[in-house]
């Protein structure tokens, strides 16, 4: 069932060619046809608007459009973007059109694009002007922007009145109909937007073109239902929604049976996986169970919120064995009043009961974390209390940010007393002492034998091989190609705030 599909070839509406029309025109056209994030509507989400489908087909006049064709996506933002990337590909795959990692190669180029921070869109604004002139210069190139920013409005606007030559616009819920939206962009030679404002289904069999064959990702569910006063996603993502677990599991065997090494269970919010079951308790903890039970090395989760993060999952956990013991729990703020404002729905006490409690019962476990500076009225006391929640929890890397408002959050309301240097300077503070914990918790392991799950050649050497240990830390050495893909022991014999240097572990020095 669609909900308010905003519509594809603006000219059918309308008999004014596209170039020709006004904002007027277009502002008049969105009041009728598309409705931006509404807090309100999507509060009142209800789980009998999602459907699984295991009905994925490339339409026959398609299946041969793209051959002797090249497509170039780019990817920006988190995992989850990543992985639809990897979707993406595998319809392009589907059509017969070939991958090329050189814009000027391609015939059709995706900006899979991230709405998170200002800073993200403004990268994505400054590629489509860049994209321009390859336009010009060879019109049958098709162009698209798809992802997170394309399910806001004001993006959409921008796009129709700045960048008219864009070709596609399509959302999050859309990306099965990648096929149809390209058959109408090469056919129809108009802009072709599709984004569904709706809490999405879920589509079990699109194909995959999965970027290496070491390490995995895996969607076990998608969007969120937290609204975190700041965050986009909410709406960008539609309603937290979780695959079966019989379909993650076959998807995980089969990642098992072609020689992946780590998985990554992703979700927006991965700790309410389950919780959308009407007809079972299943959780987090029970699927993390039943996969370790397959024989992939390695499994993680990400992004975990604290407050659904509960005693089934941490007793599993405990385990360890193939279930790695590094655990991304975002704290965002260590005020129990900018918590509070932020919806996050959890205060500090109840974070630290919580690391005591993972720390206490996970063997070795270590945290990493995200952190929000500079929320609207911060105060320095408040601040102080992020320094110090960073300093008693020890993380071991902390992802940092300056706040950037987003249009259409409740925060984005907000008046803000802080000035944007005071913001700056806290940055700075902040990450001076979470480098300095990295340090730290690095130096630990100088003088001990760590495994590492080689992924390649360093990005700055390339006669030094690189991988991560099971608490994701980055570790080179020296050692043969081969070794790529295996998890081999290295002693460490220096540490770096963000890397670890060691030396391969062969036989005859065991
Ligand atoms: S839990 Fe994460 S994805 Fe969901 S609203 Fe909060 S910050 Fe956004």
């Amino acid at each position: 069932m669609l909900h308010n599909r905003m519509t594809k070839n603006l000219t059918s509406t309308d008999e004014k060619p596209l170039k020709e029309k006004t904002s007027e025109d277009f502002a008049k056209y969105f009041q009728t046809t598309y409705q931006p994030p509404s807090l309100k509507d999507a509060r009142r989400r209800r789980r009998k608007d999602i459907d699984i489908h295991y009905d994925f087909d490339i339409r026959t006049d398609m299946q041969q459009v793209g051959v002797g064709k090249r497509f170039y996506i780019r990817t920006y933002g988190c995992q989850m973007n990543e992985h639809d990337t990897e979707v993406m590909a595998g319809i392009f795959e589907g059509m017969g059109y070939e991958a090329t990692t050189d814009v000027n190669d391609a015939d059709v180029i995706l900006l899979n694009t991230c709405a998170i921070r200002e800073n993200a869109e403004n990268k994505v604004f400054g590629e489509i002007g860049h994209l321009k002139p390859l336009k010009l210069e060879k019109p049958d190139l098709l162009i698209g922007v798809c992802g997170c920013m394309s399910q806001e409005e004001s993006v959409v606007n921008r796009i129709l009145q700045k960048h008219p030559f864009i070709d596609m616009i399509f959302g999050t819920h859309n990306i099965h109909r990648l096929p149809d939206i390209l058959r109408e962009a090469i056919f129809g030679k108009e802009m072709v937007i599709e984004v569904w404002s709706k809490e999405g289904d879920i589509i079990e069999n699109l194909p995959k073109v999965r970027k290496g064959q070491i390490k995995a990702w895996v969607n076990i569910m998608y969007g969120c239902d937290k609204f975190c006063t700041y965050c986009i996603v909410p709406y960008t993502r539609g309603k937290e929604r979780s695959r079966r677990p019989e379909d993650i599991i076959e998807e995980v065997r089969h990642l098992a049976r072609n020689g992946y090494k780590e998985v990554t269970l992703l979700g927006q919010n991965v700790n309410a996986y389950g919780k959308d079951f009407e007809d079972s308790s299943y959780g987090l903890g029970d699927l993390m169970e039943e996969l370790s039970k397959i024989d992939i090395p390695r499994f993680r989760f990400m992004t975990s919120h604290p407050r659904d993060f509960d005693d089934r999952l941490i007793d599993v956990l405990a385990k360890g064995g193939n279930l790695m013991e590094h655990i991304h729990l975002p704290v965002q703020s260590g005020s129990s009043e900018i918590l509070k404002i932020m919806g996050r729905k959890y205060s500090r006490e109840h974070y630290m009961t919580l690391v005591a409690k993972m720390e206490e019962r996970i063997p070795n476990v270590t945290f990493t974390t995200d952190i929000i500076v500079g929320f609207p009225n911060e105060t320095e006391e408040q601040f102080e209390e992020t320094l110090s929640i960073v300093r008693e929890v020890e993380y071991d890397a902390a992802y940092t940010y300056i706040y950037s408002p987003r249009e259409g959050t409740p925060a984005a309301k907000m008046e803000d007393n802080v000035p944007m240097e005071v913001k700056r300077e806290r940055l700075q503070r902040l990450n001076q002492l979470v480098n300095e914990l990295s340090l730290k918790k690095n130096k630990v392991f100088e003088g001990q034998v760590v495994d590492v799950l080689v992924e390649g050649e360093s990005k700055k050497n390339p006669d030094v091989l690189s991988g991560y240990t099971r608490k994701s830390k980055l570790v080179n050495f020296r050692g043969p190609k081969s070794l790529v893909g295996k998890i081999v022991p290295v002693y460490i014999t220096g540490a770096k705030t963000w890397t670890l240097d060691g030396d391969l572990v062969t036989e005859s020095k065991r």
